[in-house]
C-alpha cells in the first residue's frame, strides 16, 4: 500500500517557477507510473488554471470546501472535489474563496494542521503529493509546511535573495521546532537557469558555494524557455506542448531525483520501525 511523500513547493517571493514545478514534476512523476495528488495551496488558482481549468471560480468543490470540512468536523467523501486530468495526475483546485478561508483559520481550533488533517487521510492512495504554495508564509503556507515531510524550494537564478532564503529558513525551524519535527528540505531547485549567460552560472555556483553544505542543492537544473513561459498561459503542460524540448526533459530528470530521494526516505523509516 503506498504511502505518498507529501512535498510542498514554497518561496514567499512569487514567479520563481513554484506552480511550473509542481504540475511538470507532477505529470513527469505520473509519466513513471507513480500516483500523483496535486493540491492547489494559492487563492489566485493559477496551478488549477495551468491544468486547463481556465475558470475556477465555477468549480464546486476547492481545497476551500475541503479545509472546511476538515474544520467542521464533516466527514469528506474519498475522491470528493478530486479531478482527473488526462495527463495521470489527480488535482485538488484552488480558487479565490480560499483567501477567505485563510482569514476564518485565524480562529479556528489546531489552525496550524487542518490540511494536514486531509492530506493524512490520502496518503494511502498516492505516491507522491505535492501542494503548490502561494507566494507568502501566511497560515496557509504554514498548514502546507505542517502537513509536509518535505520542501522544494524554487529559486529563479537571475537573482539570489539571500534575506528572502533566511527568513524561508527561520519560518522552516520554527514549524520544526513547533509543529513537524520531521520536516525536511529536500532542496533548492535552480529555474529559469539561462545557461547563455555567466549571470546564472554565477548564480548557480554561488547558491551552491553558500547553502550547499546546509541545505541540498537539486543536481537537476531547470532552463529558462519561451514555449514553458506560455505553456502555462494556454492550460498545458510542458510535456503536452514541447515534450522533446529541454524544459520537459530537466523535469523528467527531476522526477528522477525526487523518486530517489523518496526511496530513501522510505528506506530509513523503514528501518526505524524494525
Ligand atoms: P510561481 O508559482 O513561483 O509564482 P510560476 O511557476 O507561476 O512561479 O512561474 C512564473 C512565470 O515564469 C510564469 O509566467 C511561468 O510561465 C514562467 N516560467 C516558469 N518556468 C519557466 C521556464 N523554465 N522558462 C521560462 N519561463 C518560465
Ligand atoms: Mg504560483
Amino acid at each position: 500500500m503506498a504511502r505518498a511523500t507529501v512535498t510542498a513547493c514554497v518561496n514567499q517571493k512569487g514567479g520563481t517557477g513554484k506552480t511550473t514545478t509542481c504540475e511538470n514534476l507532477g505529470i513527469a512523476l505520473a509519466a513513471e507510473g507513480k500516483r500523483v495528488l496535486l493540491i492547489d495551496l494559492d487563492p489566485q488558482g493559477s496551478l488549477t488554471i495551468s491544468l486547463g481549468y481556465p475558470q475556477p471560480d465555477e468549480l464546486p468543490i476547492t481545497v476551500t470546501e475541503i479545509m472546511r470540512k476538515v474544520m467542521d468536523d464533516e466527514t469528506i467523501g474519498e475522491n470528493e472535489g478530486i479531478l482527473r486530468h488526462e495527463e495521470g495526475v489527480d488535482l485538488l483546485p484552488a480558487s479565490i474563496t480560499l483567501s477567505g478561508l485563510e482569514s476564518s483559520l485565524v480562529n479556528a481550533i489546531s489552525r496550524e494542521t487542518v490540511l494536514k488533517g486531509y492530506i493524512d487521510s490520502r496518503r494511502k492512495d498516492y505516491d507522491h503529493i505535492l501542494i503548490d504554495c502561494s507566494p507568502s508564509l501566511g497560515m496557509l503556507t504554514v498548514n502546507a509546511l505542517a502537513a509536509a515531510d518535505s520542501l522544494l524550494v524554487p529559486v529563479q537564478a537571475q537573482y539570489l535573495s539571500a534575506k528572502g532564503l533566511e527568513l524561508l529558513l527561520g519560518t522552516v525551524h520554527k514549524v520544526k521546532r513547533q509543529l513537524n519535527p520531521r520536516l525536511k528540505i529536500d532542496g533548492i531547485l535552480l529555474t529559469m537557469v539561462d545557461a547563455r549567460t555567466n549571470d546564472a552560472k554565477e548564480i548557480s555556483s554561488l547558491i551552491r558555494e553558500t547553502y550547499g553544505s546546509k541545505i541540498k542543492v537539486f543536481k537537476t537544473e531547470i532552463p529558462r524557455s519561451v514555449r514553458a513561459a506560455e505553456t502555462s498561459k494556454e492550460g498545458r503542460s510542458i510535456f503536452s506542448c514541447d515534450p522533446k524540448g529541454k524544459v520537459a526533459e530537466a523535469y523528467r530528470d527531476l522526477a528522477k531525483e525526487v523518486n530517489e530521494i523518496a526511496e530513501q526516505r522510505r528506506k530509513r523509516k523503514l528501518e526505524e520501525f524494525r
